[in-house]
């Protein structure tokens, strides 16, 4: 059995720079020049649909995931397709091909986006519909969402994660306000799609005014479940400990839960009442280095840079920042800002070079240890992998690890240990399955 600390951690910035963002109305953003979809998701390939010279209407299927968890990629705009292969720096760090439309801003749209007679689907049809229209988790894990809903569990409570614990991101924050009766009607769809009793959607203790808004709108169709202001409280695995009383293995159903954020909800409302795929997001644009920090909504396959360009601009000189794809604790640091949102993409922070100074000697502080959700031993971990000591390794129980990155931004060092821990996680996992 797993076992995750109950208390969680406060960390010093644990509501850290959420005011840049959460108090403004998302900027809007929705005519790029071109915009650039990436053919992988979730490290999955995927197969381009169309070819150089086709022109494409938004919503059309240009590409498709085709690993075992199939789902269709759609334009964002409507225009003509340029390349099926241009390069593009990605979330996960990587450059990956992308298919480039140029836009026509005509945002023309197939004829299949029209509205549902949403009484009469059945939960089959919710799930060929969230799948048809490409609806997949947007906190970061870009996880299909109909292979959630497809489940042959059973199914008690859905869980609307709304719990944003890390520091810097609000797209949530911001979507709830602006959308939340959308967000209530999705999350009936998603219990509709998977039979499930009851839906809890899990706030922030602290975002009182958030909580009544969500109270006073949803009336008896949903609980409120305040969660402490604490590290990381949003974590899947915990939350779903903290509602259900019960630990999974895999997949929350075990727990007889299924878990979307906000953000997925409201994709999935606009989905089923419209045949809407997901072309577009609301992404939190942050940090110190820009000039005006906001939450964006863009279409999927658009370029960071044009989007801070409409923003303003950057505080500083470029060469002096840094960019993270993701939140702080769990993302990837990028040198360059020509990455393009895509459709699990939460946020892009904008760092000032000089406060990521790194040392990387360790100071014994066992800091590291402390903070680990799951009793871990970071630095040991990483020595053994550096050593190159499987049997070690073993017995530190990488494979435990969530990735959280507390253990990283504890750090006094600033040692890399969460993607350190990675690696000794995927090494262990491999040799239990050539053994
Ligand atoms: S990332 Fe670090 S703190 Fe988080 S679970 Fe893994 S080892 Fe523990
Ligand atoms: S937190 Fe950093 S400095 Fe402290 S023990 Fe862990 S690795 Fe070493």
């Amino acid at each position: 059995m797993l076992f995750i600390k109950s208390k969680g951690t406060h960390l010093p910035e644990h509501r850290g720079h959420k005011e840049l963002t959460q108090n403004k109305p998302p900027f809007l953003f929705l005519d790029p020049e071109d915009v650039y979809i990436p053919l992988v998701e979730q490290g999955a390939p995927c197969e381009p649909k169309v070819k150089v010279g086709d022109k494409v209407k938004v919503g059309q299927v240009i590409a498709e995931r085709t690993d075992r968890f199939p789902i269709p990629i759609h334009a964002s705009v409507s225009g003509e397709v340029v390349s099926v292969a241009q390069k593009m720096w990605h979330a996960s760090g990587r450059m990956v091909p992308c298919i480039q439309i140029k836009n026509d801003h005509q945002e023309t749209k197939v004829e299949t986006i029209k509205p549902n007679k949403v009484e009469a689907l059945s939960r089959a049809d919710i799930i060929r519909i969230a799948k048809e229209c490409g609806v997949v988790g947007l906190g970061g894990s870009g996880f299909p969402a109909y292979v959630k809903y497809q489940t042959q569990a059973k199914i008690d409570v859905v869980i609307i994660n709304a719990v944003e614990c890390e520091p810097y991101i609000t797209a949530d924050y911001v979507m709830m306000h602006e959308h939340l009766d959308e967000m209530i009607r999705g999350a009936e769809y998603i219990r509709r799609a998977t039979d499930a009793q009851r839906i809890i959607v899990a706030i922030k203790a602290y975002k009182q005014e958030l909580i009544e808004k969500v109270n006073q709108q949803a009336g008896d169709k949903l609980t409120v479940y305040p969660v402490k202001d604490v590290y990381p409280a949003g974590w899947e695995k915990y939350l779903v400990q903290r509602i259900t009383g019960k630990n999974y293995k895999s997949l929350p159903a075990e727990a007889g839960a299924v878990v979307n954020n906000a953000g997925t909800a409201i994709a999935l409302c606009h989905a089923v009442e419209n045949n809407m795929p997901l072309v577009e997001k609301t992404v939190t644009i942050t940090g110190a280095g820009l000039k005006e920090p906001r939450n964006v909504t863009t279409k999927i396959g658009t370029k960071v840079s044009d989007i801070v360009t409409a923003l303003g601009g950057y505080a500083d000189e470029l060469a002096d920042a840094y960019f993270i794809a993701g939140g702080p604790m769990t993302g990837v640091a990028l040198k360059f800002d020509t990455l393009v949102v895509n459709r699990c993409l939460s946020s892009v922070i904008v760092m000032p070079k000089k406060v990521r100074e790194i040392n990387p000697e360790c100071l014994g502080c066992g800091k590291c240890n402390e903070v680990c959700p799951v009793f871990l031993a970071p630095i040991q971990i990483k020595e053994a992998l550096e050593g190159d000591d499987l049997d070690l390794l073993k017995q530190y129980r990488p494979e435990l690890c969530m990735e959280c990155g507390l253990c990283s931004y504890i750090c006094p060092s600033r040692i890399e240990l969460t993607s350190n821990v990675a690696r000794a996680k995927k090494k262990v996992l491999e040799s239990r399955s050539k053994a």
